[in-house]
């Protein structure tokens, strides 16, 4: 009897861009369960490929653009999808989430997850079909800005473009998919080193959810339960996720001046209140979600995708300019060359403080922000010394001019706007995360640590068990297809609408010291046999949706389970404990002047954190850990076909 794959297609489609050929790549039912889709199916593909270090920008690099089984069922929030590769920027694994339609296309096309291998010698556009792959000559879309390739290539499908800069090998090119980004580690650089300026996608195919009914029901309460909530349903379709940022300058987390402060003067300019009452035209989202967190404001008379607090932040407070119209423009700009925001402002904030300090003649000054155009411009076309040194990232300038202690990056990768001094959970977040200093990596504990929750921000108590938590819960819940937005509704709203209650205050108490509790589920999410759809409904719907077992130890197991595959690549790439660290600003200067409580104690928490983990005092995982998530047949096994 054939394979009831329910909503997946059940096909890997795998091209090799040296030979020009393509073919099925074998992923088995057992595959499909362990490590579920997204960034951890393609972690477990990558697995098969990457046994030793590689060069990033060589033909081994293989690029896996991967759905969830969620995607294309309509279910909330559900039309994400991931591009995973070893990043140019870090040298580590690198995932990256995108919110266009291409992932919902590939599907249609018939294909669960796409593979690319080897590398093209002309600069190609690849077109995927229920029927067909073709490979065109794109030489004509050369140096086309993101919008305007796709706009070039027009017809139905859908794609997923690289701009100059990708074309250039900016280490932290992005790819771009309708007008939203698959942002960080250089995703576009991959792309641009196999010379792919464009993978368009287009099908008819849709997958039967093993129960329909079911399903259909799920879906209903799901959405309701979103709009209800006030995270979900308010704060994020008034504001988006511009609403962060007034807290954060509240809570002394708003990066500012290369995060020597965490807090700016000037911030009610930038703010999701200013953006919303100045420049806000609507809102919107990406398909099949009902949270529309999206912005649209005007550039030179052109509707376009507004900031995200990340950006605003960091080409804001970061570098001490209070104009949000620059801000939106510049935005624009990064998304039509196809760069990431956050690491292209990151270098930037560097490149100033060097400035300042005399180490390296940037031009680059806090404050002045007359020239940050024309340096972005610089960077997406290597043009120059200036453009061509930023385009290797903040790390790269740090090894050229010095600054080791203030160039604010993680293993290559440059921090989000969260300042962790005043949130150490996410200082510790930072310092682990398998993409480098990521705030989505580093299990967005800031929310709990004050931009959301209020558990005290600078307690090392709970604070490894409970980053362990929400970083395999996001794991998973990207894993399905999810946006990560909705596990903010795993939070009661009480705690959001009557933050100073009775029960809201203690809940709030309570939390860190119930880490040795959480720590026992983190390490056995096993035995949580439980689903409970008003908090997860993601377990249910998967459940629907493909037919797999599902209950919440076993999403959280399979989210453990691709958080450890990834570290473990990683460790075979060369990370180690030496790697899990943060910049020396925020682990030995104080935010608040003596205030010793007010850095990061990051010798304490990674302790704390790699024990948690299972993991070894090397920061390797330990052999429990590898055999009770199935990783122990995994390591360092070669390339299947
Ligand atoms: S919440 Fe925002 S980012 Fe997430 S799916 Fe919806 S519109 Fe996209």
């Amino acid at each position: 009897m054939a394979t009831n794959y329910g909503a997946y297609t059940g096909k890997v489609l795998k091209i090799d861009l040296t030979k020009r050929e393509h073919s099925e790549y074998p992923l088995s039912d057992k595959d499909r369960k362990l490590f579920l889709g997204g960034k951890i199916l393609a972690a477990r593909i990558l697995n098969d490929f990457i046994t030793k270090p590689i060069d990033p920008l060589g033909e081994e690099n293989v690029l896996v653009v991967s759905t969830g089984p969620l995607t294309g069922t309509g279910c909330p929030s559900s039309s994400r999808f991931n591009v995973s590769a070893v990043s140019p920027l870090t040298g580590l694994l690198t995932s990256s989430n995108c919110g266009g339609g291409f992932g919902l296309a590939l599907k249609r096309a018939g294909y669960d997850a796409l593979i690319i291998t080897g590398k093209s010698n002309e600069l190609l556009q690849i077109d995927i079909t229920d029927s067909a792959i073709t490979y065109k000559n794109a030489d004509h879309l050369k140096n086309m800005l993101t919008g305007e390739v796709q706009q070039a290539i027009g017809g139905r499908s859908s794609k997923l473009v690289i701009g100059p800069a990708g074309e250039n090998l900016v280490k932290y090119a992005c790819a771009i998919s309708d007008d939203r980004a698959a942002g960080r580690g250089g995703i576009g650089a991959v792309m641009g080193s196999k010379k792919i300026k464009a993978i368009t996608a287009f099908g008819a195919q849709v997958q039967a959810p093993f129960n329909k009914e079911k399903l259909n029901i799920i879906k209903k309460k799901w959405t309701m339960m979103l709009k209800k909530h006030p995270l979900t349903g308010e704060q994020l379709p008034k504001l988006g996720t511009a609403a962060l940022l007034s807290a954060m300058q509240q809570k002394s987390l708003l990066a500012t001046k290369n995060f020597s402060a965490g807090k700016f003067d000037g911030y009610r300019s930038i703010s999701g209140e200013a953006l919303a009452e100045k420049y806000l035209i609507k809102n919107r989202g990406c398909l099949t979600c009902p949270i529309q967190c999206a912005r649209v404001v005007e550039v030179d008379g052109k509707q376009v995708k507004g900031p995200e607090v990340e950006v605003m932040g960091l080409l804001g407070a970061n570098i001490l300019n209070d104009n949000l119209q620059d801000i939106i423009k510049w935005n624009y700009e990064l998304d039509e060359l196809g760069m990431d925001t956050i690491s292209t402002a990151g270098t930037i904030a560097f490149a100033m403080e060097l400035n300042e300090k005399g180490m390296w003649k940037s031009g680059l000054t806090f404050g002045k922000t007359d020239n940050i155009s024309e340096t972005i411009k610089k960077i997406a076309f290597r043009e120059g010394e200036i453009g061509d040194a930023m385009a290797d990232g903040s790390k790269a300038l740090m090894k050229k001019f010095g600054g080791e202690e203030f160039c604010m990056q993680v293993k290559g990768m440059e921090l989000a706007a969260y300042e962790p001094r005043g949130a150490v959970g996410q200082g510790l977040g930072y310092s682990v995360g398998n993409r480098g200093g990521c705030h989505i990596n580093a299990g967005y504990v800031v929310v709990i640590e004050g931009l959301g929750l209020t558990i005290n921000p600078y307690t090392t108590a709970g604070k490894a068990q409970l980053s362990i938590m929400f970083q395999n819960l996001m794991e998973a819940v990207s894993a399905g297809g999810n946006c990560l937005f909705t596990t903010y509704a795993f939070f009661p709203p009480f705690l959001f609408r009557k933050p100073n209650s009775v029960i809201s205050r203690l809940v709030n108490a309570v939390l860190p010291f119930t880490g040795p509790f959480i720590g026992i589920a983190n390490k056995l999410p096993g035995i949580l046999k439980v689903n409970i759809p008003f908090m997860l409904p993601h377990t249910v719907a998967i459940k629907a949706a493909t037919g797999i077992k599902m209950n919440m130890g076993e999403l959280m197991k399979i989210g453990a389970r691709g958080f450890n595959l990834e570290r473990m690549i990683n460790n075979r790439l060369g990370v180690t404990r030496a790697d899990d660290k943060l910049p020396a600003r925020l682990t030995e200067v104080n935010q608040i002047e003596g205030n010793n409580k007010s850095k990061v104690p990051q010798e304490k928490l990674r302790k704390q954190y790699y024990k948690a983990r299972g993991w070894n005092s090397e920061g390797g995982l330990n052999k429990f850990t590898k055999r009770y998530y199935g990783l122990d047949k995994l390591d360092n096994i070669s390339e299947r076909k």
